[in-house]
């Protein structure tokens, strides 16, 4: 009999991790939990392996403007785990991903929107983007000396030349952006046209607008 509740616990637990999409999840100090894939997490809890450049963390962005109290980069579990693999991928080959961007805020998209209310730049926070649903990235290469790759533009460039469709560039720019590009969809990313930086995972796109904060003490 008291196997038998065991085992019907044994049950309900597995069906539960089943049924939300939880899993046992290792963190990089090696320690186990159980997460949901739609949690927000810090991507430095589960990898060490990539480097950061978070521009809205510094006035070194278009806005000129320090949106963010500091520089980390927080992302649904599901995303997080895609991007690992990623970059797992791309180590293999001898680059690293570089952070610009990750999970943004609703708080903060209606900052942007205040500096510059223009949606050829900044999404409209009254619509939302992929960045404030935990699933968009912002990032380009670096080799392993941390070098960035050469992508053409700068991060946030605004003109036709950071879109993919812009191709007047040198055979090695191309296939730098073609890298990225391939690896980045072999994990579900989808690229976006008009910046060659911006990546969506494409099961994010359901999940609502947040405005869950991080503590920038952690
Ligand atoms: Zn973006």
């Amino acid at each position: 009999m008291i196997f038998y509740f065991k085992s019907l616990l044994v049950f309900f637990f597995l069906f539960s991790i089943v049924t939300c999409k939880s899993q046992i999840a290792k963190r990089a100090s090696g320690s186990l939990e159980i997460i949901n894939d739609t949690t927000f997490v810090n991507l430095k809890d589960y990898s060490q392996d990539f480097v950061y450049d978070m521009k809205y963390a510094t006035e070194d962005n278009f806005l000129k403007s320090k949106v963010y109290d500091c520089a980390v980069c927080y992302l649904r579990y599901k995303t997080v785990k895609a991007l690992i693999q990623a970059n797992q991928r791309f180590m293999r080959k001898g680059y690293k991903i570089k952070l610009f961007d990750c999970y943004r805020p609703l708080d903060i998209q209606k900052r942007m929107w205040k500096i510059v209310p223009n949606p050829e730049y900044v999404a409209n926070p009254s619509k939302g983007s992929i960045h404030n649903r935990g699933g968009a990235v912002d990032l380009t290469l670096v080799d392993l000396k941390g070098n960035e790759v050469n992508m053409g533009t700068t991060f946030d460039f605004f003109g036709i030349e950071a879109s993919h469709g812009y191709l007047n560039f040198s055979h090695e720019i191309k296939s730098n952006r073609n890298l990225l590009r391939r690896i980045m969809a072999k994990e579900n990313f989808k690229s976006f046209d008009s910046e060659w930086w911006h990546y969506n995972l494409k099961s994010a796109l359901i999940d609502p607008v947040s405005n869950f904060k991080w503590d920038c003490k952690n």
